[in-house]
Formats: structure tokens, C-alpha cells, sequence
């Protein structure tokens, strides 16, 4: 296959007052058809990149080409490529339906009017809310919304589409369709090209091209998703809280492979808490099931290795830096 990059950054910086250096010397392409993946830890200038790509700000060095336009000469053209999503992002008008709504957006994306209604067809199809297509936007689910959200980005039908955190606050399920959506219709039947922003790696797996992992504003390594796991630690801590026979389940935990460590933390009325450490997140099946052994139930858990995301940090530091060509 012919490659042709269609996003294309030289040394593209940008230094915030107070000396902020969020995008440092960044140098990438990306290919039309990707479904391209931007991953790191916050303050790693994931978002400060697609403010550059998207012209929202100006570089203080460097630059960068967007379908074929100069973020830094043609900011028009850049823009009207493609469209743009931020987490929680919900400025619409909620007394006007979602259709009005569109129609609004589609004009303002310079639309044309005998396509507009259309296009408005169109995203509301795609993201199953042509039910919805004459309900008033403040009667939406929290879900809907941040599906018309992204039916908003595309309504002028941009080949390049920017996607900053947008699973963030997405359940499940909203969450799961969207990813579909973007996998099997966008990149797979539109072509169209996905920029993917995330802090969490899990959510690229089966799901991008490529991702490059950022940290520091600099660029430490890109990749397929197989590829750059490979090198990753894996290993992850929670802390979970649990009702049921701690004593039953944490000898449970301890005897199974896969969970390398269990610290009870703190003992509650009816809870216990315990840090877990599971070689990879494919263990937590054997967590649950630890806990079902105990005769309880999860109450709470979360991910507390922050560390985990410095260690990748230094893994790619220095002289270990490496890219991967494909
Ligand atoms: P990410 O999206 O990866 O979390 P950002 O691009 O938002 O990272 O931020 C990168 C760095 O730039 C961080 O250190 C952040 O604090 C800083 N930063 C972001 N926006 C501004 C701003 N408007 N002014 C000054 N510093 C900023
Ligand atoms: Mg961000």
C-alpha cells in the first residue's frame, strides 16, 4: 500500500508563557486511512498538539501540514478539514432539537445549503439519534449528547477527524459504540483519518494502527499497539475494596498466578482494602473470582499505580528511546 502521510509535523514546539515547554521538537506522520493513537500522561501535551493540529494555537517553532495545508499559513483550510472533539464539550442550544442544532453547525462549517439537510440526515443516522432527530437537545441522555457531540464534528464530512479524551466520561456502552463506530465506519468504510487521544494504553489496544507515546512533550516512541506493548510494563495496582471473607480471599489472590502482590491496606466495619498487583489487566477475571470464593463483592476499585506511567516515562528516556519503522 502506498502511504501518504496527510498529517505531517516538523520539529513542531510550542513553549507556554512561564516557559512551559508542552510540544517539544515533535516530528510525526500520519497516514490517510489511520486510525492513529496519541498516548501519555497528562501534562505530556496531548492536547496542546491537537490545539497546534487544529490551529486553535500557533506553534513557537516548527510546524505542521494538515491535509495538505500549513497549520501556520492556511488556518482555513486546516480547519475545514476536519472536525473536532474535546471531552465534555456540550456547548449546543438545549431549547433548539438536535436537527436545528446541526443545521446551525452545518452553516457555520460553510455547509451548503441544499446539502445541509442532508448531512444533518446523515450524522444522526450514524449515530443512532435519527429518533431524536426532533427532540430538544436538553432532553438527551448524557450519552446521546456526547454522541451528538461527535456527529457535530462531522457534519461538513472532514477526511480528518480529532478525538481529545473523548471516551473520558463516556460509559460503557457509549463507549463501546462510539469505538465501533470510529473502527468499522469512519476508518473502515469512510477512510477517513482518526487522531485518538487517551492517558490510558488499554484503550488503544484492538483498536489503533499505531500510537506514539508521548512524554515530556517530546516523542518517545511510535508503533503499532503490538508493537510498543511488547515493551511495556504491564503490571498494574489497584486498590480494591471488599466486602466478604478477606482472610478467604486474599489467600485465594495470593495463590493465583498473574496476581504478583496483595496488601491489605485498611480494615472498615464491613470492608477490607488491598492493593493488588496484577501482571497484566487480562488477571482481574482471576480477581473477581477470588472474590467470589470469599463469599463478596467488590465494593470499589481503582487503578493507584501513577507510577506505572513514570516507569513508561523512563522506559522510553534517554538513550533507550528507539522507533519503531514498519
Ligand atoms: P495533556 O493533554 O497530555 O494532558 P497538555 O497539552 O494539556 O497535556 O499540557 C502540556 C503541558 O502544558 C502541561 O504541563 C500543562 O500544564 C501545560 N499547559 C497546558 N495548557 C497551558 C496553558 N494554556 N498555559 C500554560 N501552560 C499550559
Ligand atoms: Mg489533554
Amino acid at each position: 500500500m502506498d502511504k501518504k502521510p496527510i498529517i505531517e509535523t516538523r520539529n513542531l514546539s510550542k513553549t507556554y508563557r512561564g516557559d512551559v515547554r508542552a510540544v517539544r521538537n515533535v516530528s510525526l506522520s500520519v497516514y490517510a486511512g489511520e486510525l492513529f493513537g496519541l498516548f501519555g500522561p497528562n501534562g505530556a501535551g496531548k492536547s496542546t498538539i491537537v490545539r497546534l493540529l487544529s490551529t486553535l494555537l500557533a506553534p513557537s517553532e516548527g510546524t505542521a501540514v494538515v491535509n495538505g495545508y500549513d497549520v501556520t499559513q492556511q488556518e482555513i483550510q486546516v480547519r475545514a478539514s476536519l472536525g473536532l472533539v474535546t471531552a465534555d464539550e456540550r456547548s449546543f442550544y438545549g431549547r433548539l432539537t438536535c436537527a436545528q442544532n446541526l443545521h446551525f453547525y452545518a452553516a457555520m462549517q460553510n455547509v451548503s445549503r441544499q446539502k445541509i439537510a442532508d448531512r444533518t440526515h446523515a450524522v444522526l443516522e450514524l449515530f443512532g439519534l435519527t429518533p431524536k432527530a426532533d427532540a430538544r437537545v436538553q432532553s438527551l441522555s448524557t450519552g446521546q449528547m456526547q454522541r451528538l457531540n461527535m456527529a457535530r464534528a462531522l457534519i461538513h464530512d472532514p477526511p480528518l477527524l480529532f478525538l481529545d479524551e473523548p471516551t473520558k466520561s463516556m460509559d460503557v456502552q457509549t463507549s463501546d459504540f462510539v469505538k465501533a463506530l470510529i473502527k468499522e465506519e469512519l476508518v473502515g468504510r469512510q477512510s477517513k483519518t482518526v487522531l485518538f487521544i487517551s492517558h490510558e494504553l488499554y484503550e488503544m489496544d484492538n483498536f489503533c494502527d499505531r500510537v506514539v507515546i508521548l512524554a515530556e512533550g517530546q516523542v518517545q516512541a511510535v508503533g503499532t499497539p503490538a508493537e510498543l506493548g511488547a515493551l511495556l510494563p504491564r503490571r498494574a495496582v489497584y486498590r480494591v475494596v471488599v466486602e466478604g471473607d478477606a482472610a478467604v480471599i486474599e489467600r485465594r489472590w495470593l495463590a493465583t498466578p498473574g496476581i504478583e502482590g496483595v496488601t491489605a491496606v485498611s480494615h472498615g466495619a464491613a470492608t477490607t482494602a488491598f492493593d493488588v498487583t496484577l501482571a497484566d489487566e487480562s488477571v482481574w477475571l482471576a480477581v473477581m473470582q477470588g472474590v467470589a470464593a470469599g463469599n463478596g463483592r467488590i465494593e470499589t476499585y481503582r487503578r493507584v499505580d501513577d507510577a506505572s506511567l513514570r516507569r513508561i516515562v523512563e522506559h522510553f528516556s534517554g538513550d533507550q528511546r528507539l522507533e519503531i519503522e514498519d
